[in-house]
């Protein structure tokens, strides 16, 4: 290891809070020096967030697939007249919530693409028909886009949609939406969706109103390390501020069957490298982040296993239900058993704990 990284990685250890220009370097590491990385960030992640391995017993419910908006990254979200669209009505999400219950899930996670006739009241009672179906289950549903979304269809306030699905049972929001927090990759991947600043106004609204939400990253496509290190500093600012973010999920960008991909404008994904890397340097750079989660649906549950020693302390959901990455060409993405979980979790020598939405032991 060189000087300059050991030194570094120490000063970490002892409480140095990361520039914007050393995590950009820790970004750009290769070779054995990646490991080094991975190891102080894993015993950051030790004396920060402990041993134990945790995950959440959560059912994905995606409403329609039907989406006004074209992200370039999406295999998801279909136009009308496109073969395959989907939506649920009233009977078939409280089917979905009923088995989610019976199932034994203490989170419910609603996430949809903005069908065209979507006002603030078809999110508010998509909220009341879960709960109605599986009360006590926590709602984890929402994000800046369909609020901003859910807003403007029906001329309301973002903070007074915010309040309304607290109202009807809201309990975290989704921090996705976020891809890469620079305007200048947003315009190239996903144009239509809101502006940087305006996703960071409408996260800071819900944790002013007590709604936790998580945060998030898609990386691997055409971003460059300079907006990913910006885009983590947005996060660290924003948790600094306002303490509402329960976890970092960095998503690795799926692209098989992407618009992105297909025209060459994206990437095919990230590497191993910088799957490991974005684990690491976020545990070392978001000092006020406890959980930092690793992906088994994006990533695959092998390297899922190395984020576990690279500075991750959470497995995420047994899914039960997902079409997102399934979409962009994502495979084995539907459900993982706990009983895996915890063969991969022992497997490096640490116990696997199951947690609620927001970190609580179960
Ligand atoms: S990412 Fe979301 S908003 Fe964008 S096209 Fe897909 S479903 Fe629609």
């Amino acid at each position: 290891m060189d000087q300059y990284l050991r030194t570094l990685l120490n000063d970490v250890k002892s409480g140095h809070r990361l520039s914007e220009d050393e995590c950009l370097m820790l970004f750009s590491v290769r070779d054995r020096q990646v490991w080094d990385v991975a190891r102080t960030a894993d015993e950051v992640r030790e004396e920060r967030a402990g041993p134990a391995v945790t995950y959440v017993r959560n059912q994905n419910i995606n409403v329609t697939n039907l989406c006004v908006n074209a992200c370039g990254f999406c295999g998801f979200s279909k136009k009308p007249g496109n073969e395959g669209i989907y939506f649920h009505d009233r009977a078939e999400i409280q089917k979905k919530a009923t088995l989610a219950k019976e199932r034994g899930v203490s989170e419910i996670c609603t996430v949809s693409g903005l069908h065209p006739a979507f006002t603030a009241q078809s999110y508010i009672d998509v909220y009341y028909w879960i709960h109605e179906a599986a009360p006590g289950v926590h709602l984890h549903a929402g994000n800046p886009m369909e609020v901003a979304y859910a807003a403007k269809q029906s001329g309301m306030s973002t903070q007074e949609v915010l309040v309304a699905m607290k109202g009807a049972g809201l309990g975290s929001m989704c921090g996705t939406a976020a891809e890469i927090l620079v305007d200048s990759v947003r315009e190239t991947i996903c144009h239509e969706k809101i502006p940087t600043a305006e996703w960071v106004r409408i996260i800071k609204e819900a944790h002013m109103l007590g709604i936790p939400t998580t945060a998030t990253i898609m990386y691997g496509h055409c971003e460059s390390d300079v907006d990913r290190v910006r885009h983590l500093a947005i996060l660290r600012e924003i948790q600094d501020e306002m303490h509402g973010f329960t976890e970092f999920v960095p998503l690795s960008f799926i692209h098989m069957n992407t618009p992105l991909y297909r025209a060459g404008i994206a990437r095919a994904g990230a590497t191993g490298r910088e799957d490991l890397l974005m684990v690491a340097v976020a545990r070392l750079f978001l000092d006020n982040f406890k959980n930092i989660q690793v992906s088994w649906v994006k990533e695959g549950i092998k390297m899922a296993q190395l984020g576990l020693i690279a500075g991750a302390n959470d497995l995420g959901g047994t899914m039960f239900e997902e079409s997102i990455s399934k979409g962009a060409g994502a495979v084995n993405t539907d459900y993982l058993d706990p009983k895996e979980m915890q063969r991969v979790a022992e497997d490096v020598g640490r116990p696997l704990k199951q947690r609620t939405t927001l970190y609580e032991n179960i």
